[in-house]
């Protein structure tokens, strides 16, 4: 495995895979690798020739007060994880490569899909996705790969970058992988290190609020309402306040009301200790 820093290098490693016209997977991440991760590598390393991990804790789709500093970062042994993995390149830019001085643009996916659910102006805001699109355009353009690999955990990001892939005619494919679970049923996350080990019992609601309200659409319940309720009372028995539970149409977002046959997320958020956590599940 390589692993290099400036964008000059990532360019010089990949041209004569570029030139031999073989098939580049790229793996975007901030880092602190778990089996979430792992298993995106594993699907790029099983199905493309060369297989590039970015890590890049990026500054700009964190908000005031949000954990920027105290996102956990561990270099060194993401390298190890990433080479055990058989990955090619592994590029971990620096703050001033991908944001010189002088940087002055965006990438701006529309509020239907950016003001909604974790974008919410009460929330995280529509600038945490421009952050998002804004450096995943950038990764696409100096990678150039033929496919990317992402996760449904973060089921909002998934359907955003999907629409600006689409919208800009980004040629590269999107794929995105199931949501690697603990035993428990919680999400893994890097933002799992803030959780105690009493905390981490209580976050385990937040996928059983979920399993939850995809039992009841399986049962045949058609409101979302009804569905929405059902989670959020598995919720409130374990103590937590969520900062929503909302159903909302898997591809566009838009507000669902009753489940008719296309896919529907049932999307969470909350705050469990020093933690704030997203889960999701799709019920049709
Ligand atoms: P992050 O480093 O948290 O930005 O995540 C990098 C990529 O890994 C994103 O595409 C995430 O959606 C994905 N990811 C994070 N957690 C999981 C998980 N538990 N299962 C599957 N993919 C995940």
């Amino acid at each position: 495995m390589r692993t290099v820093r400036s964008k000059a290098e990532l360019r010089e490693s990949l041209a004569p895979a570029r030139r031999e016209g073989r098939r580049i997977g790229l793996v975007p991440t901030m880092g602190s690798f778990h089996e979430g991760h792992l298993s995106l590598i594993r699907r790029a390393r099983e199905s493309c020739e060369v297989v590039v991990v970015s890590l890049f804790v990026n500054p700009t789709q964190f908000g005031e007060g949000e954990d920027l500093e105290a996102y956990p970062r561990d270099e060194v042994g993401d390298a190890e994880l990433a080479e055990a993995e058989g990955v090619d390149l592994l590029w971990m830019p620096g703050t001033d490569e991908l944001y010189p001085d002088g940087f002055a643009t965006a990438v701006e996916v529309d509020e239907r899909l950016t003001g909604v659910l974790d974008g919410d102006p009460e929330r995280r805001g529509p600038s945490h996705f421009r952050g998002v699109t804004t450096v995943v355009a950038k990764l696409f353009n100096c990678v150039q790969p033929d496919v990317a690999f992402f996760g449904q955990k973060d089921g909002q990001q998934a359907v955003v970058i999907r629409r600006m892939v689409a919208d800009l005619d980004f040629p590269v494919a999107i794929e995105v992988l199931p949501t690697v679970r603990e035993e428990g049923g919680l999400a893994l996350s890097s933002r799992n290190a803030y959780l105690g080990e009493a905390e981490r019992e209580r976050a385990k609601a937040l996928s059983r609020a979920l399993a939850a309200a995809a039992e009841a659409a399986g049962a045949g319940e058609r409101s979302a309402a009804a569905i929405v309720a059902r989670a959020t009372e598995e919720l409130r028995n374990a103590g937590i306040d969520p900062e929503y539970v909302e159903a909302r149409d898997a591809e566009d977002l838009s507000p669902v009301a009753e489940l008719n046959g296309r896919p529907v997320m049932i999307a969470v958020a909350a705050r469990v200790g020093g933690a704030r956590l997203i889960d999701n599940v799709i019920v049709n």
